[in-house]
């Protein structure tokens, strides 16, 4: 051994870096993160939005992409001057970052839309004739009553494990044929889902086609049409961090081409006589009238925005929060987080609750009175779902997202907490089956919300 080693220095130590904690800061900026509200005790606090799962607030670049495109916003697609033409290329482009963000495959089609809603209402315009559809009982309504309109639909009991709904999909898939199985890419009750790679084997063996409404899919874990073999994708832009009123339909283009028009109307046409129409192909196709060029360029810019996450960072931000939730909520005493499935993978940032013996629509009521915490209450759109978790007349529901931290978190069960041990410390009333409290000094009109969330003139 020579002593040069012996007598090596001792290796320098980096600098102490402070451990990143996941969960504990937002992992991107949203706007209004700071917007205090009024409580009807009195004073003001920070608004905790746990109601992402329900709309999410803009990133701060996705506003900012907004104020940069609005000055050069004009008519798009047959307008000749030049702004047209930026607000045209705008507009395209976002459609193929929002093909991108999502994994299309080369010859798939991305219809914009309104919200997932629209998307599905459209898909279902689209599914051949006759051709069967199959969805789960678990389906938020937007991926159940657009199927049940067209018909002919089979609603199949969600089993109590996966292993178990596995097997009834393939089970029904062996017994008839299907057009298409429309399956939730998370469930917006829970989080959870199926394994998709595994729902699209079975359909795909079948003979039948898988949609996944993306609406609690997309916005919180990476998802590619191609990587997973799934046909269509259906989401929301106000769900992911773009509230300006775009979603988008993507994928296979056969049965887009030969469907009627969505939105029969101008932009949607090749030759218009008074005896009859051709139309273009899809995507223009079922896009009829003036576009929505600005919610197309946030839908992108947020797109843009969570591609360029670490991967795996937005999952991680997520876990750590709902890991929180989860454990925090298990300790509460009566409080119990509802589950579709024993066996399910990791679920997303969506946890729904009971609170034994309390109404939750008077809880929900209470943690925006007193605490100014946004957390949802009901049914979710999913009256089915609830049925079969035990739970009809409803539960409370919070979620997280990029924009929440651990302090959200916290103030939750600090307030669930408060509540179980102390009670609610103004009275509540109901008033056409909503709780509210019984004396709401709190005006919800923009110029008093600006000037309590410090955003307007001060009051004098
Ligand atoms: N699908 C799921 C799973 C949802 O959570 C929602 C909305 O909450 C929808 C579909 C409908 O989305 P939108 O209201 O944006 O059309």
């Amino acid at each position: 051994m020579s002593s040069a080693v012996l007598c090596a220095p001792a290796a320098v130590q980096p600098a102490a870096v402070a451990p990143i904690v996941p969960g504990a800061t937002p992992l991107l900026p949203v706007v209004g993160a700071d917007t205090r509200v009024p409580l009807v005790p009195g004073g003001t606090a920070r608004y905790v939005d746990l109601d992402t799962a329900a709309s999410s607030r803009a990133l701060e670049q996705v506003a900012a992409r907004v104020t940069e495109a609005l000055p050069l916003y004009s008519s798009v697609h047959r307008g000749a001057g030049y702004l047209s033409q930026v607000s045209t290329a705008l507009y395209e482009d976002a459609r193929a970052t929002v093909a991108g963000f999502v994994g299309a495959r080369g010859d798939d089609v991305c219809v914009l839309v309104r919200h997932t809603t629209d998307a599905l209402n459209l898909l279902a315009g689209c599914v051949p004739d006759g051709g069967a559809v199959l969805v789960l009982d678990c389906e938020h309504h937007a991926d159940l009553l657009p199927w049940q309109q067209r018909g002919p639909v089979t609603v199949l009991p969600t089993g109590a494990t996966v292993v178990e709904t596995l097997r009834a999909l393939g089970t029904e898939l062996a017994a008839a044929p299907y057009a298409l199985i429309a399956v939730t890419g998370a469930s917006n009750v829970t989080g959870e889902s199926l394994p998709l790679d595994e729902v699209v084997q079975l359909a795909h063996a079948a003979g039948a086609r898988v949609l996944v409404d993306g609406a609690q899919l997309v916005p919180h874990r990476r998802f590619s049409l191609a990587g997973s073999g799934a046909d269509y994708v259906a989401f929301s832009g106000h769900k992911t961090y773009a509230p300006f009123g775009s979603g988008a339909l993507v994928g296979r283009r056969d049965w887009l081409d030969a469907a009627p028009a969505y939105l029969a109307g101008g932009g949607a046409v090749q030759e218009v006589t008074v005896e009859r129409t051709s139309w273009v192909a899809a995507p223009h196709r079922h896009e009829g009238g003036s576009p929505n060029v600005l919610g197309a360029v946030a839908l992108a810019a947020a797109c843009d925005a969570l591609a360029a996450l670490p991967a795996g960072a937005l999952a991680e931000h997520e876990r750590a929060l709902r890991e929180r939730l989860v454990a925090g909520l298990a300790a509460l005493p009566g409080v119990r987080v509802l589950r579709i499935w024993a066996d399910s993978a990791e679920p997303t940032g969506v946890v729904s609750f009971t609170v034994a013996g309390a109404d939750p629509g008077l809880v929900a009521a209470y943690l925006s009175a007193e605490h100014g915490i946004g957390v949802r209450d009901g049914r979710f759109c999913a009256h089915p779902l609830l049925a079969r978790l035990g739970v009809p007349a409803g539960a409370l529901r919070a979620s997280v997202g990029v924009g929440s931290s651990l302090d959200d978190v916290e103030a939750l069960l600090g307030a669930l907490d408060a509540f179980l041990s102390a009670g609610p410390q103004v009275p509540y009333a109901q008033v056409a089956g909503r709780w509210q409290p019984a004396d709401d000094p709190r005006a919800t009109d923009l110029s008093s919300a600006a000037r309590g969330a410090g955003c307007g003139p001060s009051v004098r």
